[in-house]
């Protein structure tokens, strides 16, 4: 009796200690899921998100331009984690911008010059991807899109339309002023879009600085400028970057269900193509202005969440022994790239590295997403 009784009580300590173990184990891992995957973050938490696309940017793209300006605040110390993104596609190790964007914006990697499509399938069949707009649209938010590129451009029209050759630029503007459903799109006038094609759809289309201070709250607009609004001074009567992003902010912020916003500084890549810092470092300074004013915005409040990254580094820039930084190519590179988050503890961890798509993935849980809804697919 005594044996079995003793056998009986270690049976069940036995048990007891191994159902303590299991739930130890789970919660560890819970935890784990939760302070570090990402796949548990901040579900629903985020009223706002603005995210910002340094494209081309790489960390010496900013580490060059600090050199430059001496800014003592840049997105990495005003920041509060500075992880990276892995940035490839689903077709090759170095990205284009428009596969670049479709993993920012819709959740999912695709091939090289697709926009907001998934790779075809074996049957040449393509499916849509939903992207970040369109899944804050049907939460209720506000969606803008700001972009010192044309409008057609590879990373707006990555959150704005769907098609899988990014040279379709008339198919963009068609689906941005006629199905995008956003409520400001600004950008660089790509001449395609008239006073009475944009009327038709419901916005005002701005030109110029006057039409854009003009327009007031709930005003749905379209602009089109003709200056360099990726330099702080356009050379021409247009706003420029941080100007489109203080002003976006605002015009979108009084809806109580939130609102989306993503701004791109186009040009650190244009101008890193051609090799070209006089010009690479002025708009690296005016998008590090226009990220500066996003993350005042979230540290004035706790309902906004700032993602701070690129789509893929642009001229493989190198520190040299001198101190000095230099190009070493005028194309993509696939080096890890900056990720910079204001406003969760959740979404990445200082020095993790994760996948471009995840990052969309995150934000979209972070608005509120299951994680079973988003990437999201439609047939064409
Ligand atoms: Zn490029």
């Amino acid at each position: 009796m005594a044996n079995s009784f003793y056998a009986l009580r270690g049976t069940a300590f036995a048990k007891v200690i191994a159902v303590l173990i299991s739930a130890l184990l789970s919660l560890n891992l819970a935890m784990n899921s939760i302070l570090y995957s990402g796949e548990e973050a901040d579900p629903g938490d985020y009223k706002n998100v603005i995210l910002l696309i340094g494209d081309g940017m790489g960390f010496n793209h900013l580490y060059w331009m600090e050199q430059k300006y001496g800014v003592d605040a840049n997105i990495f110390t005003m920041a509060q984690y500075v992880g990276g993104s892995k940035t490839q596609s689903s077709s090759a190790y170095v990205t284009d911008s428009a596969a670049g964007g479709t993993a920012l914006a819709c959740g999912t990697r695709t091939t090289n010059g697709a926009l907001g499509v998934f790779p075809q399938d074996q049957f040449g069949v393509t499916y849509v991807a939903m992207n970040l707009c369109e899944l804050a649209q049907s939460y209720g938010k506000m969606t803008g899109v700001v972009t010192s590129d044309d409008n057609s451009g590879a990373t707006p029209s990555s959150f704005s339309a769907h098609v899988y050759d990014r040279d379709e630029k008339e198919e963009i503007t068609r689906q941005q002023i006629e199905e995008s459903g956003i409520d400001l799109i600004w950008a660089h006038n790509n001449g395609l879009v008239t006073d009475d094609w944009a009327n038709e759809y419901g916005w005002t289309l701005v030109n110029n600085n006057a039409e854009f201070a003009a327009l007031e709250e709930g005003e749905r607009s379209f602009g089109a400028f003709d200056g360099n609004l990726w330099n702080t001074d356009t050379g021409a009567d247009s706003p420029n970057l941080s100007t489109l992003t203080e002003k976006a902010i605002d015009m979108l912020d009084d809806d109580e269900d939130g609102f989306f916003l993503m701004v791109e500084g186009a040009h650190i890549d244009k101008h890193s193509h051609n090799q070209d810092p006089e010009n690479m470092l002025p708009s690296a300074y005016e998008f590090d202005q226009a990220c500066r004013i996003a993350l005042e915005y979230a540290a004035e409040r706790e309902d906004t969440l700032v993602v701070i990254t690129a789509d893929h580094e642009t001229g493989a820039i190198s520190l040299e022994d001198d101190g000095s930084f230099q190009y070493n190519s005028g194309s993509h590179s696939g080096v890890v790239v900056p990720l910079a988050i204001y406003g969760s503890d959740n979404f990445v961890q200082d020095g993790e590295h994760i996948k471009n798509k995840e990052v969309s993935r995150r934000i979209a849980m972070a608005m509120g997403a299951a994680p079973d809804e988003f990437p999201y697919a439609v047939k064409q």
